[in-house]
């Protein structure tokens, strides 16, 4: 069987514990399978994306021992790619121009935070507005009844192959209505793209045959195995792991920069002792 995972970061923030157990775990899934790691720069926030974070993430992830395949993807070199796909949508009426300010949803589609999609789902005020319509600043958001109808009863499922929520989990209309509502694909800076529909465009472009990420993303996959449904590409194997948390049991952040890796490697702390803190 082939196995080719990823570790995926966005350069908004130093790598903290909880990124250093995802890309070890995958990387060491990789090397038992016989795999491939890769590594992809999801830089499509091109307001918080940083050179010297994406810097720091590959200092870090070497410092920590691990190699992967050369040269890296990094999102923001792939826009018209992924712009010819948004195109293809909005020719199908699967798209609308929204000018809605809602920083907390754009903030949970761009670094998902647990619970948060969960929390707000958009009321699809913008929905009746035409394509021909988009304004600067207009972010094009999925217009998820009509997604539904398109894709048919039969939303299909994906396989979760990590301890967290293992099974096979069937996609439901009134779940993905509830919980996901019409998702930003189209980020309101115009050419640029949703870390949602890149994620799902470059899994498949990149031959991901098994997703390991933290479970706080768990919810979006079924979004995620939907835009597979709707654009035909192959839904991979997940593995959503536990989360790395902090004495308080609050899940790490990037602003957590007292567990930042590079806050342990200035305090002499060696890469074995960063995979025992996180329990590998
Ligand atoms: N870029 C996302 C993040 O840093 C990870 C996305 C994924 O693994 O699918 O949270």
């Amino acid at each position: 069987m082939t196995f080719t995972t990823r570790f995926a970061p966005s350069p908004t923030g130093p790598l903290h514990l909880g990124h250093a157990y995802s890309a070890l775990l995958a990387h060491d899934m990789a090397r038992e399978a016989g795999g491939t790691f890769l590594l992809r720069i999801e830089d499509t926030d091109i307001a918080r994306a940083r050179p010297e974070w994406e810097a720091q993430i590959y200092d870090d992830l070497h410092w920590l021992g691990l190699a992967w395949p050369e040269p890296v993807l990094r999102q923001s070199e792939h826009f018209a790619r992924y712009d010819a796909t948004l195109d293809g949508l909005a020719a199908r009426g699967l798209l609308y121009p929204c000018c809605c300010t809602r920083a907390d949803i754009r903030a949970a589609l761009s670094a998902p935070q647990e619970g948060v999609a969960a929390e707000a789902p958009y009321p699809g005020t913008c929905r009746g507005r035409p394509m021909s319509d988009r304004r600067p600043g207009d972010a094009l958001r999925l217009n998820l009844p009509r997604a539904l109808a398109e894709v048919g009863p039969d939303l299909g499922a994906f396989t979760d192959l990590g301890p967290v929520h293992p099974g096979t989990h069937r996609l439901d209309a009134a779940a993905l209505t509830a919980t996901q509502g019409d998702a930003v694909l189209g980020r309101k800076e115009i050419g640029t793209v949703s870390y949602v529909l890149a994620a799902v465009l470059d899994d498949a472009w990149q031959g991901i045959t098994h997703v390991v990420r933290g479970a706080d993303l768990f919810e979006i996959t079924f979004l995620q195995v939907l835009l597979q449904k709707l654009l035909q590409l192959p839904t991979p194997s997940y593995y959503h792991h536990k989360l790395i948390r902090d004495e308080h049991g609050k899940r790490l952040a990037k602003r957590d920069d007292s567990r930042a890796i590079a806050t342990y490697r200035a305090e002499g702390a060696t890469p074995g002792d960063i995979r025992r803190l996180v329990g590998l």
